[in-house]
């Protein structure tokens, strides 16, 4: 009988499996033309430290002709998978750089935190190629930041910190980015030479277990920020979308926040109409 339902269950699965391959195919072949096609942009979410705008988060966007723009919580896991995110990733670092160069030799200068993945951190070339693009762009090194995400420290703690500790000796920030949510044990997380922590907006929109509004969360909230302080990290809330979330967080001793209540990710156009109209 087990054999009979066995089977039955591949005639049930067998078509939705075809279905995802052939869709997460699609995409793959999609997003590699896309690379060539100069298909994606990078967009810059403003990143406050009390009033002041403090930094910017570059994030891609990716529109394909005729179809509508496709998120990058769908399309970066598929890059990671296929590897793609290596070429991809490179990409980011370079236009996000020249923005920052821009902005630094138009005398208005902006850091530029930079999301990267647990991949492209291992590579050999990782380092160097940051080194070579902060060399070649004139870009002083605090102008960078480096986010990433506790997923580096799964494989190979001691050669994480290590690089880690050559991009901060270089001057790049590195901060720890959607902490909180990756269950990363807390000495491997304190081992981690960072200058900042990222708590994951999940504990703001209430899907890390802490109930449906934040109001259930202020204790939990506390206790991180006030683990941050102690580890001598600056702590930035992300996901903030309304001003009862940011009296809150103001409450407690947050500094640093960023989420669509000040602003989304922008074009570099927009942003800097952004900040002129703030500057008044
Ligand atoms: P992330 O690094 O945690 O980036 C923050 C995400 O939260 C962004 O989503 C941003 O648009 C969104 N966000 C910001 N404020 C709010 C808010 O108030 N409410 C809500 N609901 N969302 C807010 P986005 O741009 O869709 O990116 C999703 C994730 O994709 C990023 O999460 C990051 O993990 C990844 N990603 C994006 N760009 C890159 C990239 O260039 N390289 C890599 N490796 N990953 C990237
Ligand atoms: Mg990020
Ligand atoms: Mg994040
Ligand atoms: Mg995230």
């Amino acid at each position: 009988h087990a054999k009979r339902s066995g089977r039955q269950q591949v005639q049930l699965f067998t078509p939705a499996l075809d279905d995802q391959r052939r869709e997460r195919f699609a995409l793959e072949a999609a997003l590699r033309r896309a690379l060539h096609a100069g298909e994606f942009t990078l967009h810059y979410q403003p990143q406050l430290r009390g009033a002041a705008l403090e930094s910017v988060e570059a994030l891609l966007r990716w529109t394909p002709p005729h179809l509508g723009p496709v998120s990058p919580g769908r399309f970066i896991p598929v890059a990671e998978q296929c590897g793609l995110i290596l070429p991809l990733g490179r990409w980011v670092r370079e236009r996000a750089c020249e923005q920052a160069a821009a902005w630094h030799q138009q005398g208005r200068p902006l850091r530029v935190a930079v999301n990267v993945s647990p991949l492209e951190f291992t590579q050999p070339d990782f380092v160097p190629h940051v080194h070579g693009l902060l060399t070649r762009l004139e870009l002083p090194a605090h102008l960078l930041e480096l986010e990433v995400t506790e997923g580096v420290l799964v494989q190979d703690l001691t050669g994480t910190a290590a690089k880690l500790r050559e991009l901060r000796r270089l001057g790049v920030r590195i901060s720890v980015d959607d902490f909180g949510v990756q269950h990363a044990s807390l000495s491997a997380l304190m081992a981690l030479p960072a200058d900042a922590l990222k708590l994951d907006r999940s504990f703001l929109s209430g899907h890390a277990g802490l109930g449906s509004s934040c109001a259930a969360a202020p204790h939990v909230l506390r206790a991180v920020h006030t683990l941050g302080r102690e580890l001598n990290l600056d702590v930035l809330a992300e996901g903030v979308e309304t001003p009862e979330q940011h009296a809150l967080l103001s409450g407690l001793g947050f500094e640093y926040m960023q989420g669509f209540l000040f602003s989304p990710a922008l074009p570099p156009d927009e942003l800097d109409a952004w900040r002129a109209a703030r500057s008044g």
